[in-house]
């Protein structure tokens, strides 16, 4: 059985310059099933010398032949077969990242579908790029001329793997750049399955590049590589701040996502049923794996000890189990670095505050990451645990007295990625929706995503703002040309 299971290990390849492709060393690492803890396939471990080939193939495809001669209209056009395949392989490709990141099949589904939603969106807005005419106070022509910025480093993590791979690659093809797209070590599969769509959708080579690796080896000789134009990463605050330094001696341009620590707000006039949902799906959804997790939970003091119990109550009956079974409702998480991460911030939990629900791994459960549903309640705002991002199911609820209190509570972090009120008050909603520090900030609900609206952070979220127009910004740079009108130039010579 153990051989058979070894026999059956897929080995990827990687995607350069329209190839498949081992790394230039030969070498191969293991993706891991978070749910069986085996090996489910081996990637080509890329280092420097792949990624110069990545970068050189993408600056080729960016400074001459097809791509810069591509109209707007067939850029989109390749976006739109890219969404058509990805929707007809749905099936396969929500199986292997629901495999691969331990997440439920029927989240992966609904990841996959906005992924390929993703791609539509920018294949239409490829053609709706404009530029303007200035009113100078002269005789002349004053434009202002949209155009790629060259070369995208994309770095992504693994909590939503495919999805992160459509929010930067597809306004970047939008925008007419080039892309080296590095996947998380941990989960690069549907990247590299997506890789064999791009030549069938009519996308020279080049133009996208998917190399995996790891992020000291592979990630940081690609962030610092001079022919590279822009970096865009989503991940961790402690790297994000490394690639924006990395970046700075050849001054590229930016973006960085890098989660939270988000408060979910409770006010005591919240309808109180949508309330205990609210606060369990802000939290737990996809393990809480989530850069938006609702992971600090503020609960007005009139409702605060009802609240505790029925969220415990409602917790401990959510089912965990593998991820590819319809009925479950909590996989894995997605590896063993972040299990005994989550484990470790689970027995801090116990020392500094006082727990509900949860609190170790299941015991029903022998085999692969899962941990429980955890809420701890009685956290003080500046506990480690109500501070720092934990990434998994782990709850802080806070009590505050009022409104003025919930809302120093609330900004009270470095981070500001989102923020969720609930209350059937609309004047008291709106206060705080003025007066949060959060890039998106969501009224009796939380987590809802949509390619239509801004996502991005304040503070220590990072900046830059994906999906959308704004999304599409990210990939382009102005150019201001003066055309002269004047028979005789203006001039003092
Ligand atoms: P991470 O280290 O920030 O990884 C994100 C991406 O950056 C991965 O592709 C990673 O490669 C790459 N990377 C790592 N070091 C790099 C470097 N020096 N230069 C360039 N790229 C580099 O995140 P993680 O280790 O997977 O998770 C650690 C913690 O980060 C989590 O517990 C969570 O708190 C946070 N996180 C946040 C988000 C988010 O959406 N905001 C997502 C994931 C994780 P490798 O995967 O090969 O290391
Ligand atoms: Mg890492």
């Amino acid at each position: 059985m153990a051989s058979e299971a070894k026999s059956a290990v897929r080995r990827y390849r990687m995607y350069i310059n329209g190839e498949f492709v081992e790394s230039a060393g030969k070498k191969y690492f293991p993706v891991i099933d978070p749910s069986t803890e085996e090996i489910m396939a081996e990637v080509p471990e890329a280092n420097e010398e792949d990624v110069n080939r990545a970068v050189a193939a993408a600056r080729a495809a960016f400074d001459s032949g097809a791509w810069p001669q591509t109209t707007a209209q067939d850029r989109g056009r390749i976006l739109f077969r890219l969404a058509e395949r990805i929707r007809k392989e749905a099936a396969k490709l929500a199986e292997v990242e629901s495999r691969n990141s331990g997440k439920p099949i029927v989240e992966a589904e609904y990841d996959i579908a906005d992924a390929a939603t993703c791609f539509e969106y920018y294949g239409g807005m490829a053609t709706k790029v404009l530029g303007q005419v200035n009113p100078v106070p002269d005789n002349a022509l004053s434009l202002s001329l949209r155009e790629p910025i060259g070369v995208a480093a994309q770095i992504i993590p693994w909590n939503y793997p495919l999805l992160m791979a459509a929010w930067k690659l597809a306004p970047a093809i939008a925008a007419g750049c080039t892309c080296v797209l590095k996947p998380a070590e941990q989960t690069p599969l549907t990247a590299l399955e997506f890789a064999g769509y791009l030549a069938d959708a009519g996308l020279p080579p080049g133009v996208v590049n998917i190399i995996t690796g790891f992020g000291e080896t592979c990630g940081a000789p690609l962030v610092k590589h001079p022919d590279v134009n822009k970096v865009a990463f989503t991940g961790s605050a402690s790297v994000g701040k490394a690639i924006m330094k990395a970046a700075a001696d050849t001054v590229k341009r930016v973006t960085l996502e890098l989660g939270g620590k988000s408060p979910n707000i409770f006010f005591a006039d919240a309808d109180f049923e949508s309330a205990i949902d609210g606060a369990l799906f802000g939290v737990f959804i996809n393990q809480g794996e989530v850069c938006s997790a609702g992971s600090r939970i503020l609960v007005e003091k009139s409702i605060y000890p009802k609240f505790v119990e029925a969220m415990s109550a409602k917790a401990k009956t959510i089912r965990l189990g593998p991820p590819l079974e319809r009925e479950t409702k909590m996989g894995p998480l997605v590896s063993k670095d972040q299990f005994d991460r989550v484990r470790s911030y689970q027995e801090l939990g116990k020392k500094e505050a006082k727990l509900a629900a949860g609190g170790g791994r299941p015991a029903s459960i022998s085999r692969g990451y899962y941990v429980e549903p955890t809420i701890f309640y009685d956290v003080d705002n500046s506990a480690r645990i109500a501070q720092e991002e934990i990434f998994g199911p782990v709850a802080a609820v806070i009590p505050f007295a009022d409104e003025a209190e919930a809302l120093r509570i609330a900004n009270a972090t470095p981070y500001g990625l989102a923020a969720a009120i609930w209350s059937r008050d609309i004047f008291k909603a709106l206060r705080m929706v003025k007066a949060l520090r959060a890039g998106i900030v969501w009224v009796n609900h939380m987590q809802p995503t949509y390619v239509e609206a801004p996502w991005g952070g304040y503070k220590q979220s990072g900046f830059g703002r994906e999906l959308g127009p704004w999304g599409i910004e990210e990939y382009l740079e102005t150019k201001q040309v003066h055309i002269n009108l004047n028979e005789q130039p203006i001039g003092w010579y």
